[in-house]
């Protein structure tokens, strides 16, 4: 029996519901894997037998060496922290069609969902990832406009990718339990959409109002200066964007953000 490490956010999942993970992931023989945390391998083992080849990301060093002992051909077991790994590291080991999954750390889910976006804003060939996440995070992921759960994680995930919730799991799908319930959700990747010149300015301009998510766009877009001097006033840049500044920031559209974030681009 393994015990589970609560600082890796180690909740195994139980072997009734690997089946029905595996068949949403829907792995071909022809197919390359990323899995992020495979812990005792639950979803590893038939993952290898399933697809090409499987590289294997994970942190605890005991599980990293079980897995590695199992000496199972096409697995690649890393031993690390995958938020630690170098863009180059897997530019050189991949074939140019990769696709991810994995049984999330829950603490570190957004964090890792962001690193994959950048790896494939940077180039490196991923095609989506199918990840399991706390529910809460995953409606967040696939929120739109107006609804409570619309936020950063929902602008800046689905900019860049598209997102659909494949399956629900409670809480006893995994050993211990997490106290939260699960979703499994998949990322497909793309290019951004809509484009925009500066991905960091509109992320930075996002994350800044949401950090004043009640009050209105005018007085939102103030979050912006904080620290840092700024081209244009509130009212300005939202009137050159054609937005009213009395709505409040969890009614824009991506679309908009994004019209917005090009407004602060200095022209030259
Ligand atoms: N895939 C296994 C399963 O479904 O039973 C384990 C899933 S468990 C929720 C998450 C796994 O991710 C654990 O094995 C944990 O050690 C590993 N992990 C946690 N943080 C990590 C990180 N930053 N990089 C790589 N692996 C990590």
């Amino acid at each position: 029996m393994i015990r589970a490490r609560k600082r890796f956010g180690q909740h195994f999942l139980e072997p009734v519901w690997v089946e029905k993970v595996i068949t949403a992931i829907a792995p071909q023989p022809d197919q390359d894997f990323i899995e992020i945390g495979p812990g005792p391998g639950a979803l590893t083992r038939p993952l290898t037998q399933r697809a090409k080849s499987v590289t294997a990301f994970e942190i605890d060093r005991d599980l990293a060496t079980a897995l590695t002992e199992e000496a199972i051909p096409n697995l690649t077991v890393v031993e690390g922290d995958f938020l630690e790994r170098e863009t180059s590291d897997f530019r050189c080991q991949m074939s140019d069609r990769v696709r991810v999954a994995g049984n999330l750390p829950y603490n570190v889910a957004s964090a890792i969902m962001f690193k994959l976006i950048d790896l494939h804003a940077a180039g490196v060939p991923l095609v989506d990832a199918t990840l399991m996440l706390q529910r809460e995070v995953a409606d967040r992921l696939v929120a739109a406009p107006g609804s409570k759960e619309y936020g950063v994680l929902s602008i800046l995930i689905q900019h860049r990718a598209d997102v659909d919730t494949v399956l629900k799991l409670p809480a006893g799908a995994f050993r211990p339990p997490p106290k939260v319930l699960s979703s499994l959700i998949r990322l497909r990747f793309r290019e951004p959409r809509p484009a925009v010149t500066d991905a960091a300015l509109f992320a930075r301009i996002v994350q800044a109002v949401f950090t004043r998510r009640r009050k209105t766009m005018a007085n939102a877009l103030l979050a912006l200066e904080d620290g840092r001097p700024v081209s244009l006033r509130p009212a300005e840049a939202l009137a050159a964007a054609g937005l009213d500044g009395s709505r409040r920031p969890e009614t824009l559209s991506i679309a908009e953000f994004a019209r917005l974030a090009d407004i602060y681009v200095p022209r030259p």
